[in-house]
C-alpha cells in the first residue's frame, strides 16, 4: 500500500464498486427480494454461499427469475438513492484529471438509469449487460474471466489493465466481488465484507463508512 501523500507526482486511476458503495443499498439483492417470480433465487444464493456455484451462474439464474415490466423496473430504479459524495468525488477527480471508472457486477442498464436520475452521465462503466423484454430480464456477461469464472464481471482484470501505464490504482468497495481487484490495487478504501476480509488477511486498507470519508481523504491528500 502506498501512502497517497508521498505519491503525488504519480498518476492515479480510481475504481468504484457500484452496489452499496455508490448506491446506499445493494440494488440487485433488493430487486431479488421484491421482484423474483419464485423462491429459486434463495436456493441459488445458498449454493453460491456453499461455493457450489460461481457468482456468474448464481447471478444469471437469479436475474432470469425476476418478473417485472420495463416501466415498473424504471419506476423502481428512480427510487434508488446514491451517496451524495459520489458526485463531489467525480467533480474533484475531474478537476485533477484523474480517471474514474465504475466496475460492477450489476448491469449497465440499471447503473445508467440510476446515475442519470442523479444527474450523472459521463462516467466509464464496466459491468454486466441486461436486456428487458416482455417482463423478463435477459443478462449477458461480456467481462467474465473464463480462466477464473468465479465473478460475473472480473474487476481484477480492469484494475490490472488500468495500472499498465504506471498509474496507481485506488479502489473503493464493500463486497466479495471487490476482493481480487482490491488486492491488485495500491490504495483501498473498504467497508463491510471487503474491510473485514482484508483486515483478516492483514492486507492494508483505509476503513470507510461512506464516500464522504474518501472525499475527505482526497481533499487532504491532493
Ligand atoms: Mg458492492
Amino acid at each position: 500500500m502506498h501512502n497517497m501523500r508521498k505519491q503525488m507526482s504519480k498518476t492515479f486511476v480510481v475504481f468504484f464498486d457500484f452496489d452499496n458503495t455508490i448506491t446506499t443499498i445493494d440494488v440487485i439483492d433488493d430487486m431479488l427480494e421484491r421482484f423474483s417470480g419464485d423462491g429459486r433465487w434463495k436456493e441459488l444464493e445458498e449454493r453460491w454461499r456453499r461455493e457450489e456455484i460461481g457468482s456468474r451462474e448464481c447471478l444469471k439464474g437469479q436475474v432470469e427469475g425476476i418478473r417485472i415490466a420495463k416501466e415498473n423496473l424504471d419506476n423502481y430504479l428512480s427510487t434508488i438513492k446514491i451517496d451524495p459524495y459520489f458526485k463531489k468525488l467525480l467533480k474533484f477527480l475531474r478537476s485533477r484529471n484523474i480517471p474514474a471508472l465504475i466496475v460492477s457486477d450489476n448491469f449497465e442498464y440499471i447503473i445508467k438509469k440510476i446515475l442519470k436520475r442523479n444527474g450523472i452521465s459521463d462516467v466509464d462503466i464496466y459491468s454486466n449487460r441486461l436486456s428487458v423484454c416482455d417482463g423478463r430480464l435477459d443478462p449477458a456477461f461480456p467481462f467474465t474471466n473464463e480462466e477464473c469464472g468465479d465473478c460475473a464481471n472480473c474487476k481484477k482484470e480492469r484494475v490490472v489493465s488500468g495500472k499498465k501505464d504506471g498509474a496507481l490504482a485506488v479502489y473503493i468497495g464493500d463486497g466479495r466481488s471487490d476482493l481480487c481487484a482490491a488486492k491488485e490495487s495500491d490504495i483501498v478504501f473498504a467497508k463491510d465484507y471487503l474491510k473485514e476480509t482484508l483486515e483478516k488477511e492483514k492486507k492494508p486498507c483505509v476503513p470507510i463508512g461512506g464516500l464522504k470519508d474518501v472525499y475527505d481523504y482526497f481533499i487532504k491528500s491532493f
